[in-house]
């Protein structure tokens, strides 16, 4: 006999990196005993594990590993010359029509919605970099170069490696002194992923006739999607220049270097505080 749905279950919740799930799901026992006695042990060492990681977060480490990376991050940035801009969470609606995303798209209806339709919760953190890179193309020299890092919101259907809330990161160059536009665009993916010591893939898909997207992966999981312009879209937004951008999922980015084995651990939570889940 296995161990019960259940059992299987509070396994693989309490287990931080899913070392213990093929043996939660493939293990055989002779005796319900015997199973009730092993899962216990099983048990027991994996609260052990997820307390010692809560204390450690509470008394110690003072910040998770998402908002460290997050700092880790801006900094890197900064250095790189790109300028931290804060921008609204609530988007217009007449702002994601812009970037083309219609009633009919499948990102329409991961959409939140507030203000009885009139603005969502951001699903992305494109469309105010494209306004911010519009107005300031009139009136700075170029390359400019911006980022934003904060939350994004999509309805997804349940999964490891979704959440409803995230962190994106999308820093945009205009301009880039290069002209190589893909080689300057590898060289800030890999500056990023080498911060976070991440072993990487990039994985290229044409999207529309001039352009293509360029997406990061980390052991075949997309962390990050990047683009190329300039873009059908730039118009729109008063943007004429060459660029290059790319957005990150930051939980994403942690999941896979902490190696976890569901982004819930990251996410904003009152069930799991820095990858540790709460004795509940
Ligand atoms: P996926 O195909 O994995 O759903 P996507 O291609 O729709 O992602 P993008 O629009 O390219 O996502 O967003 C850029 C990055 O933001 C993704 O590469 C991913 O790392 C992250 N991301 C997107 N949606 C989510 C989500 N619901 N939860 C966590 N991270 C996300
Ligand atoms: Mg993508």
């Amino acid at each position: 006999m296995k161990f019960t749905q259940t059992q299987q279950q509070r396994i693989i919740e309490l287990d931080l990196t899913g070392e213990y799930v093929p043996e939660a799901k493939e293990r055989e026992f002779t005796s319900v005993e015997k199973r009730e006695e092993f899962f216990q042990k099983v048990e027991q060492k994996l609260i052990a594990i997820n307390q010692e990681r809560l204390m450690d977060f509470v008394k110690q480490r003072g910040r998770s590993s998402l908002r460290r990376t997050e700092t880790s991050l801006v900094e890197l940035l900064n250095q790189l010359d790109f300028t931290e801009v804060t921008t609204p969470i609530k988007l217009a609606q007449g702002h994601l029509k812009k970037m083309g995303i219609e009633q009919e798209d499948p990102l329409w209806k991961q959409v939140y919605w507030i203000d009885e339709g009139k603005y969502c919760l951001r699903p992305m953190l494109a469309p105010n970099l494209y306004y911010l890179l519009g107005y300031f193309a009139n009136s700075l020299d170029k390359p400019i170069r911006i980022f934003e890092i904060g939350p994004c919101f999509r309805k997804e259907s349940k999964g490891s490696k979704h959440l409803s809330e995230f962190t994106m990161l999308n820093l945009v160059e205009l301009g880039p002194t290069t002209e190589d536009l893909t080689a300057r665009l590898e060289s800030l993916i890999e500056q990023i992923m080498s911060l976070l010591e991440l072993d990487y893939e990039l994985e290229e898909e044409e999207s529309t006739v001039y352009n293509k997207t360029i997406d990061v992966l980390v052991d075949g999981v997309e962390v990050g999607s990047a683009a190329i312009g300039p873009h059908t879209l730039d118009r729109a937004w008063n943007i004429s220049d060459p660029w290059v951008g790319v957005g990150f999922g930051v939980e994403r980015l942690v999941m896979c270097k902490e190696e976890f084995n569901n982004i819930k651990r990251i996410g904003r939570s009152l069930i799991y505080q820095d990858g540790a889940r709460l004795n509940i």
